[in-house]
């Protein structure tokens, strides 16, 4: 926030006071109770241009060294999935890695993302050991073709990273981060994302001289209109190409809970993003890119919508057809009478400044966390 005006600093603190105080408050579970790492191979990649399956091994570490030190992004709620400890156990973790690497057909799966629900590089998150014996796991099984894992920039260490190509062999590696936004006061202060463009532009070189470069972007960030929501994706997705990334997902928000956002939602000041919309900024992109399923560890409690009679239709659409094809064009012949609210929604405009928005909802959102709070612990 160096260099940013006094308003947004102030803003800035203000989030994160409540942020860390919302995080103390989220239920964790002990290590001992989580049996196992989520596996989910569902999900598709493009690869050589054709959509193969992947296998997605989600390890329920500690939870994220952002979350936990600076109260982490405003809609993200995977600490509410991570362990209470603040050390992990590799033997726990090396055990769940094996279970569900041992479960994957990799005669049908060529491709294993391996996240943690923060950064699978810090060695806060993932142990040492427990990385080496994974990366060993991955190295002698010749049919996974690509690896994908997901860090936050300050874990991104260029050795680390050699080492890391050289370990997997010919295998393809692929470093995921999240981007979220084109605009930093966006990225800065309505996601707390602690992530500057200076930060990504910096990974994204080091990155792109071994691997290739997954960036996430996010759909409806809090605090933005729909409008400008729609047309701060579209310029995420130019500035993503920019870095370098070759491979970019939208993250369209959801509510989870143990979130600002969720508390944002319940009070009456947030609605996830219309499906027109996401067909909308499909639409407006030249390039193809990936809409993520919404498959969070633990799960939403509420995802992206239209009107009842359409959603789920629309949704299909999306998820399925536009992913396999990535042809915006699958997403045409859609039409439902709420189109109209849509449009209406669209021409909303807020004059205020971010920093305005965000400092007036606050104290509503304090209120609802400590309710909440006041009636977990009656
Ligand atoms: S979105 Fe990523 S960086 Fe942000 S709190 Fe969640 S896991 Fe951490
Ligand atoms: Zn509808």
């Amino acid at each position: 926030m160096i260099g940013r005006p006094e308003p947004e600093i102030r803003t800035k603190r203000e989030l994160s006071r409540i942020l860390r105080r919302m995080r103390e408050l989220t239920p964790r579970t002990p290590g001992s109770s989580i049996l196992q790492a989520e596996l989910d191979t569902s999900r598709i990649e493009i690869m050589d241009g054709k959509p193969v399956s992947r296998a997605v091994i989600t390890l329920r570490s500690t939870g994220c060294d952002w979350a936990r030190r600076s109260g982490g992004c405003t809609m993200c709620g995977h600490l509410a999935g991570a362990s209470v400890e603040s050390e992990p156990s590799v033997e726990r973790l090396n055990a769940h890695f094996d279970r569900a690497f041992d479960h994957v057909d990799w005669a049908r799966i060529p491709v294993l993302c391996l996240y943690n629900g923060g950064s699978v590089l810090s060695s806060s998150e993932v142990p040492d050991n427990t990385f080496e014996h994974i990366v060993a796991r991955i190295a002698a099984e010749p049919r996974i073709r690509l690896v994908a894992l997901e860090s936050r920039p300050e874990f991104v260490d260029e050795q680390r990273l050699n080492w890391l190509a050289g370990a997997l062999g010919g295998r393809s590696l692929r470093v995921a981060i999240g981007l979220e936004s084109a605009r930093d006061d966006v990225r800065e202060l309505a996601i707390h994302k602690g992530i500057t463009l200076q930060a990504m532009e910096r990974v994204a070189r080091i990155v792109t001289q071994v691997a290739s470069l997954r960036l996430y972007v996010l759909i409806k960030p809090p605090w933005l209109t729909e409008q400008e929501a729609i047309d701060d994706a579209v310029d995420a997705v130019r500035l993503a190409r920019r870095l370098g990334a070759t491979d970019i997902h939208f993250e369209p928000a959801t509510i989870q809970r143990h979130t600002l956002v969720y508390y944002l939602w319940s009070i009456g000041r947030y609605r996830m993003p219309w499906l027109w919309s996401i067909r909308e900024i499909l639409r407006r992109l030249d390039e193809p890119v990936y809409v993520s399923p919404f498959a969070h560890v633990p799960p939403p409690i509420a995802i992206p919508h239209n009107c009842p009679a359409c959603s789920s239709t629309l949704m299909d659409a999306i998820i399925r057809d536009y992913n396999n094809l990535r042809d915006p064009d699958v997403l045409r012949g859609y039409s439902c009478r709420c189109e109209d609210s849509w449009r209406d929604v669209l021409s909303e405009r807020d004059t205020r400044p971010l920093s305005e928005r965000i400092m007036s909802d606050l104290p509503l959102v304090e209120a609802a966390i400590e309710k909440a709070a006041g009636s977990q612990s009656v």
